[in-house]
């Protein structure tokens, strides 16, 4: 990805090496624990969870944050974060236009970058889940650490700096503040309380296959306004949303898939939306069927 001489966003939470050291909340340490299982087992952009199920229920809770560690972060956590500045800025740019095309206002979503654990009005958050977005402060979160491990587990496949699967994860959760600015978040959290498991799943899946969408739409202007885009980076993306695919995760965690349990699509839906976004970039295509969310 060309990024050189792009600027960096400035709605920036720098939280890194600060840690909670008294977790309150969803039945305190026993209540993270779970969710991080269920997270586990759930794959993807896991944190996404969080939001789904706690968005509400989490607030006014007591925490305590431990005096920011003083230690200097490696270049490489210093290269992480200004790239995902860089990034965030992209998305600035590019969903301000979309939204004053269309008659409404982007209001910037706050990346907060943290080590280990996380306060949000979420619920606590742990780099276990993944990078999330919590609607309820509308703030993405993000433990760099998470960028070295896709890494590790896309390396062997995928070449280069991986620059534009990282970014792909950082427009994802842009994606999902988009969701919530067009209204379609709240209103399918409403729908999912009101379903049975297997149907809210479903609601999930599309949610999820909609914030793929957008990262597209995101890489589709992005590379139009700053020709960001380097031969292979599309592979790269698409190779990163196949193995962020349900189906992929679970039969690579128990060796079977429970198509009934998926909560983000399968490989191939996640790798499609991706691409459609991409090359359309049009903001009224969604993945919910009409009067699906009324
Ligand atoms: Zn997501």
């Amino acid at each position: 990805m060309r990024l050189t001489g792009r600027r960096e966003s400035n709605n920036i939470e720098d939280r890194r090496g600060k840690s909670i050291t008294n977790i309150a909340g969803i039945g305190g340490i026993g209540g993270v624990i779970i969710i991080v299982l269920i997270t586990l087992l759930s794959g993807g952009d896991m944190g996404d969870i969080v939001n789904n199920v706690f968005q509400q229920e989490m607030q006014g809770q007591v925490e305590k944050s431990s005096e920011r560690n003083q230690k200097a972060f490696t270049e490489e956590e210093n290269k992480l974060a200004n790239f995902s500045k860089q990034i965030l800025a992209g998305t600035e740019d590019v969903w301000s236009e979309q939204f004053q095309k269309h008659g409404m206002h982007y209001k910037y979503p706050t990346l907060v970058l943290y080590t280990g654990s996380v306060e949000t009005s979420c619920g606590n958050g742990s780099a276990a889940m993944g990078p999330f977005y919590c609607s309820a402060d509308q703030k993405l979160y993000l433990d760099l650490s998470f960028f070295t491990s896709m890494r590790r587990e896309l390396g062997i496949q995928a070449k280069g700096d991986l620059d534009f699967a990282y970014a792909y994860v950082i427009a994802h959760e842009v994606g999902h503040h988009v969701e919530y600015l067009r209204g379609i978040l709240s209103k399918c959290h409403t729908k999912m309380a009101q379903v049975d498991k297997i149907n809210a799943n479903k609601l999930s899946v599309k949610l999820e296959l909609l914030a793929d969408y957008y990262a597209g739409c995101w890489a589709h202007y992005d590379n139009e306004k700053y020709q960001s885009l380097s031969d292979g980076d599309i592979e790269e993306a698409i190779d990163r949303a196949e193995k962020i695919g349900d189906n992929y995760l679970q039969e690579k965690a128990r060796g079977y898939a429970q198509p009934e349990t998926f909560t983000h699509g399968t490989s191939a839906q996640r790798a499609y939306w991706f691409k459609k976004g991409l090359e359309t970039g049009d903001w009224n295509t969604t993945t919910f069927s009409s009067d699906e969310l009324d």
